[in-house]
């Protein structure tokens, strides 16, 4: 009957296994992610000044001196916070990064409301439970844990909450630290989103580490015409020529080739592969030409590893039904690898248009920056720390073929690792979409990984 009893009153529903934080860890950590999840931080529409407001009273409730804490940012509304766990100062500091706006989410589009902390079936749901307070959260939770444990780096922690991370703009909370406070954030390498673990039916694969991003640009093809009346039509056809100019692009591709990022990857994806390509995957890693080529058509995510590509994504032209046109202009999206340079993409474009009539300008381009060396202590580390939690799973390098924060710390000579160790279902990915979430215990497991990757990589060798 005693015994009945006692069990009756263990505290609370924390998971206890391996491979998970202290009962009182997650519990902090948990009350951590429900408070920045109800705070309202869409990009657009909402602030991120209280989601950092409420860390930073955390932080000082927990012991760190204002001192060492940095709140700013490019307007009143849009604050970040860094936040430094001071070392031996012995090697240079460790950046850890999350941003804490989110994507827009309206309660008509849920099931759920997207400003609710909710548990239920295994999962944590609400806006920004993936993308990006999961991070946000294990970042503050860690650092208050190493403190309570007295854990002495040997290198100064930085912990850097920004704003504004979703569609960039003016008030993005990197671009603006870099700019005014390079000081504060200065540090051998940082760690960031773009990472995640990956599962299929529950089976963990691997465990991501994004190095590089592909670069953004737009480019303007344009005609232009002196026109006249459509009852008279000439040869010389302003949209004509621009249609030509496009069929010749959707007949172009940009080489295949593979990077030290993606060779990696695709060696990687080899030993994973579950769609019978290994044999393919494997050759693709080693630069074979007609692996390259299957491995490209087998899936749109594989091509835009292996080149850089340029799309057509907007139209316009014409002035009136019964006028010939003066203008035809298309928009051309290129996402580039990120050793490819500008002049070679325009001059690849200018080669394929083939037309001097049609004018290539430039309409939007987003810095480049560079891939980032796979560091071994890194990657030692990650393989170290996901074998022993998640026996089997492997270590894999990516290139996002979006953008995260990292590019700017790249360009500013900050190698970025996106690395999370918090596991989803490949073929379920929540984030900017309805009814985001992330697993109870992905979320614990993320968070114990990046305790144990931070502390590893910090703890003096
Ligand atoms: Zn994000």
């Amino acid at each position: 009957m005693l015994r009945f009893l006692s069990l009756a009153i263990v505290p609370f529903a924390c998971i206890a296994a391996a491979n998970m934080p202290p009962e009182a860890d997650q519990k902090l950590a948990r009350d951590i992610f429900k408070e920045v999840i109800e705070i309202k931080s869409g990009f657009t529409t909402g602030a991120t000044t209280p989601v950092v407001e409420a860390i930073a009273k955390r932080l000082r409730a927990a012991g760190f001196s204002s001192a060492d804490m940095f709140l700013g940012g490019a307007i009143p509304t849009k604050a970040n916070l860094v936040v430094r766990y001071r070392g031996t100062g012995k090697r240079k500091p460790l950046l850890l990064l999350a941003h804490t706006d989110v994507v827009e989410a309206k309660r008509e589009d849920w099931s759920v409301d997207p400003f609710t902390f909710l548990e239920k079936d295994g999962y944590y749901y609400g806006r920004g439970s993936s993308d990006d307070k999961a991070q946000v959260t294990a970042w503050v939770e860690n650092l208050i844990r190493y403190r309570r444990e007295g854990f002495q780096p040997d290198r100064d922690l930085i912990v850097a909450l920004t704003a504004d991370e979703e569609g960039g703009g003016p008030y993005n909370g990197v671009d603006w630290l870099i700019k005014n406070h390079r000081d504060l954030i200065d540090a051998e390498f940082a760690l960031n989103e773009g990472g995640r673990g990956s599962m299929v039916n529950g089976k963990r694969l691997s465990n991501d580490m994004q190095a590089a991003e592909k670069w953004y640009l737009d480019v303007r093809l344009e005609v232009r015409n002196k026109g006249g009346h459509s009852s008279l039509p000439v040869p010389d056809n302003a949209i004509y020529r621009l249609a030509g100019a496009l069929v010749r692009l959707s007949q172009f591709a940009f080489p295949l080739k593979v990077t030290d990022v993606t060779r990696a990857y695709f060696a990687g994806m080899a030993k994973i592969d579950t769609t019978g390509a290994k044999a393919d995957l494997q050759a693709a890693s080693t630069g074979d030409p007609e692996a390259m080529k299957r491995i490209a058509a087998a899936s749109p995510a594989w091509n835009s590893m292996l080149r850089t590509t340029c799309v057509a994504t907007m139209l316009e032209g014409g002035h009136a039904t019964n006028a010939l046109p003066q203008l035809a202009a298309a928009n051309v999206n290129c996402r580039v690898q990120p050793d490819d340079s500008l002049d070679y993409v325009l001059g690849e474009l200018k080669k394929t248009v083939a037309d001097d009539q049609v004018k290539i300008s430039i309409s939007n381009k987003e810095e480049n920056s560079p891939a980032s060396a796979l560091r071994p202590d890194l990657m030692r580390a990650m393989a170290k720390i996901s074998d022993s939690m998640w026996p089997g799973v492997i270590v894999l390098p990516t290139m996002s073929t979006g953008a995260t924060d990292g590019r700017s710390l790249r360009a500013t000579g900050i190698p970025t690792y996106g690395v999370q160790g918090f596991f989803y279902e490949r073929d379920d990915v929540r984030a900017h979409g309805r009814d985001e979430r992330i697993g109870v215990r992905s979320f614990y497991e993320g968070q114990e990984f990046l305790y144990e990757l931070v502390k590893t990589l910090s703890a003096g060798q």
